[in-house]
């Protein structure tokens, strides 16, 4: 990338957080409104906070609702992050998900080398790319049922598993899908064939993580453990 698009960015980014800034300090942040905020269509309306307990930390909270830290700071208004105390109360984002960290996704791919993050392209990219030879399997990153096998543009031949707690995980540009709606599907079952159906340059895997309708960083929710062995593969 050229230094003037760079500037630009950071021109725009500057407005975004005087933005951010400004929302932070007028808008009302009563109790209420946070519980009706965090309540999702269909599930039960419960308030979303979490209750510091002994020993643990902000990084861990976060990590246990698949959120990172930015996403735990950002719901809250913390005089110290630094310090947090028993017993503290923390606000969570709508799209925190309880007991994310025993959920363990796995990686759709044996071998993989991720070659575009989530939230590349200025933000746009909204999954992540796993590149994999044309043909190879790609399996369920969790138990769930088949909420779409068919074709959609720009993804091509796409892959949607409907999992508990609201989560989706999807999958794109397949040469061929092996699934059918309404099919019930265990965690590693094949459910499709990698290929560069759709808006793709090159054989690989498009992988997204819908929670409550938003898309979340894959990385968050599928088991570090083998993330670690990604980045041997890559
Ligand atoms: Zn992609």
């Amino acid at each position: 990338m050229s230094g003037r698009p760079q500037a630009t960015l950071a021109g725009c980014c500057w407005l975004v957080a005087m933005a951010l800034l400004q929302a932070c300090s007028t808008a009302p942040r009563g109790d209420g409104e946070a519980a009706r905020a965090a309540a999702s269509p269909g599930a039960a309306a419960r308030p979303a906070y979490h209750t510091v307990r002994r020993g643990e930390t902000l990084s861990q909270i976060a990590r246990g609702y698949g959120l990172s830290l930015a996403n735990l700071l950002e719901a809250n208004t913390l005089a110290n992050p630094d310090r947090i105390e028993i017993g503290d109360r923390l606000r969570l984002p709508a799209y925190a998900m309880p007991g994310a960290s025993q959920r363990a996704f796995v990686w759709p791919l044996e071998r993989w080398a991720v070659t575009s993050e989530f939230g590349a392209r200025g933000g746009r990219h909204q999954g992540i790319d796993l590149g994999s030879p044309k043909g190879a399997t790609v399996r369920a990153a969790g138990s769930g049922v088949v909420a779409f096998a068919g074709r959609k543009r720009g993804y091509g031949r796409v892959v949607i598993l409907q999992h508990a707690g609201g989560v989706q995980t999807l999958y794109a540009h397949n040469r061929k899908n092996l699934v059918r709606r309404g099919e019930h599907v265990s965690q590693g079952q094949s459910i499709a064939r990698v290929g560069q159906s759709g808006r793709a340059t090159g054989s690989h895997l498009h992988f997204e993580f819908i929670i409550g309708g938003h898309k979340r960083n894959p990385r968050l929710y599928v088991s570090p453990a083998l993330t670690a062995s990604s980045a041997s593969v890559r």
